[in-house]
């Protein structure tokens, strides 16, 4: 794909109450890959943020009241939309967020089957009948859309974080006004361009693109005909919008940042366990939620994991996602790759041993491009093991005996993700069930399915995205006693 061409015809203003505006595009959007302006797109003021929660409000009465069926259908529609324009969304977001082409059309596929997921959960929204238990009475629920939401994403994901949000918003009967990250609106733009095409009504979906998030969704969060507020992102903003919507009594979902623990047990195939690694760390170059951020080794396999770490993720390709056979890209910009640079030199300072990488791949070109890393004797006090480090690092721990690695594991505030390999099932399942986290891979890397739910506990996050949960983040049970 042409990506010029491609950039020259994509949306850069905001999408509100079905219509293209055309405010002044002045926000500038980088590629990471070369640490150049690739355009800019509209820069929202709280005035065009409150124009599009307007929009939102005015078209809730009557999507809530179109038929679940046509609901479904529309979503349905936008799937096949994205699945038709899937090189153009994957090469949109590779530009954007340096992810490499390959992983790009992995996150097109997925990201699209939360519309498909959720337009057959549309139709599939019940309530229930029953007699009371002292007779006489009856008990009906039914459920109800809980109203105009907010939807804030983050930058790592940019299809499919808007399409989690937006699918079952739009399958129970809610309005949506979306607020993509700063550094990645455009994959939003043309998810709204996709929208408007298969006959989304005009309102049901707004999007605005803005570089001053707070200023534009602080008066949103304070307005009463706001009900929900959705947000991927960072648990340190996470607890400030928790604190904003608290005002409102806002229902709320939040999918907040995680450190995924990755435990290998004594009887670990480890070649599996390797592989399994590699995938859970370097999915999206670390800059995932997922991402295991810690792992917690048994000492009788410790040393042939990290070798095979180490080799695996030493021969990897690093460069420019577009490029083929790139396998690592840029980190999203220069402070990330600043930050995680950082990590390492500390841990290396506190006592660990550099197998493998360390620092900036010089020869991958301008960009963000850091090396595939792994450490080895790292203190479990190092910030590398206490903090989210969304990038390709790997801080291995060795441990003695099960219940010091669940204790391990589990010394963190977060809560979102861990990962357990062993060949002994039963001990491994026992593990799984005393990781406290919302997700768990049971030897495997990668557990993100639009059918099943996603999300965390502790500091991770509050409520679920995906399967039969996540529809229900958009719905309030209503309940009418029936006198006979
Ligand atoms: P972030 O800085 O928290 O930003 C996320 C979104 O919030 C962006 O749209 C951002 O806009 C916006 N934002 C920032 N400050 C805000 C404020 N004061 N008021 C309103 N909105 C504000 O996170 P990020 O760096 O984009 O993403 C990385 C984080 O997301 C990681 O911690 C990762 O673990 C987490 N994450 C979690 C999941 C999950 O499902 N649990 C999935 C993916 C990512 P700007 O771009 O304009 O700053």
């Amino acid at each position: 794909m042409d990506a010029d061409a491609l950039l020259a015809r994509l949306p850069r203003t905001h999408y509100i109450d079905g219509a293209w505006t055309d405010d002044e595009t002045s926000l500038a959007v980088e590629n990471p890959a070369t640490g150049r302006t690739l355009t800019h797109v509209a820069d929202a003021s709280p005035e065009v943020a409150m124009a599009a929660l307007d929009a939102a409000v005015a078209a809730q009465a009557s999507w809530a009241a179109t038929e679940p069926r046509v609901r479904g259908e529309l979503l349905r529609a936008a799937y096949e939309r994205i699945v038709e324009r899937a090189d153009e969304f994957a090469t949109v977001m590779t530009l954007e967020m340096g992810k490499p082409l390959a992983e790009a059309r992995g996150e097109v596929t997925y990201g699209a089957e939360f519309f498909r997921w959720f337009a057959e959960e549309a139709v599939r929204v019940h309530g229930r009948y029953a007699v009371a238990p002292l007779g006489g009475s009856r008990l009906v629920t039914t459920k109800q859309p809980v109203g105009p939401v907010l939807a804030i994403t983050p930058w790592n994901f940019p299809l499919a974080m808007g399409t989690r949000k937006i699918g079952p918003a739009l399958a129970a009967g809610c309005t949506v006004v979306l607020k993509p990250a700063s550094q990645t609106p455009l994959t939003s733009l043309l998810l709204a361009e996709v929208l408007h095409e298969v006959g989304v009504p005009a309102g049901v979906v707004n999007v605005f693109t803005t570089s001053r998030s707070g200023a534009t969704t602080g008066p949103l969060l304070a307005d009463p005909r706001l009900r929900k507020l959705t947000f991927t992102g960072s648990t340190e903003v996470g607890r400030s919008l928790l604190e904003q919507a608290s005002a409102n009594i806002l229902r709320t979902s939040m999918e907040l940042g995680g450190n995924a623990p990755f435990v290998v047990l004594p009887s670990a195939d480890v070649g599996r366990a390797v592989e399994g690694a590699a995938l859970a760390k370097m999915r999206n170059i670390g800059e995932a939620c997922t991402s295991a951020n810690r792992f917690i080794v048994h000492r009788s396999v410790a040393e042939e994991f990290t070798a095979g770490l180490a080799a695996r993720l030493g021969a990897m390709t690093v460069g420019d996602g577009l490029a083929a056979g790139t396998e690592v890209g840029p980190l999203i910009n220069a402070d990330a790759l600043a930050n995680v640079t950082a990590l390492v030199e500390e841990a290396v300072a506190d006592g660990a041993r550099l197998v493998t990488g360390g620092g900036r791949a010089d020869d991958a070109g301008e960009g963000h491009f850091m090396r595939p890393t792994v450490l080895a004797d790292v203190d479990p006090g190092s910030r590398v093991v206490r903090e989210e480090i969304f990038g390709p690092v790997a801080p291995v721990l060795v441990y003695d005996d099960v219940d010091e690695a669940i204790a391990l594991a589990n010394d963190t505030e977060f809560g979102l993700i861990g990962y357990v390999f062993g060949e002994n099932l039963g001990e491994a399942v026992r593990v799984a069930e005393a990781l406290q986290t919302g997700m768990v891979g049971l030897n495997s890397g990668v557990v993100s399915n639009p059918a099943a739910p996603f999300g965390g506990v502790k500091a991770s996050g509050l409520g679920r995205e995906g399967g039969f949960e996540g529809i229900e983040e958009y719905l309030e049970t209503k309940y009418i006693g029936l006198s006979l």
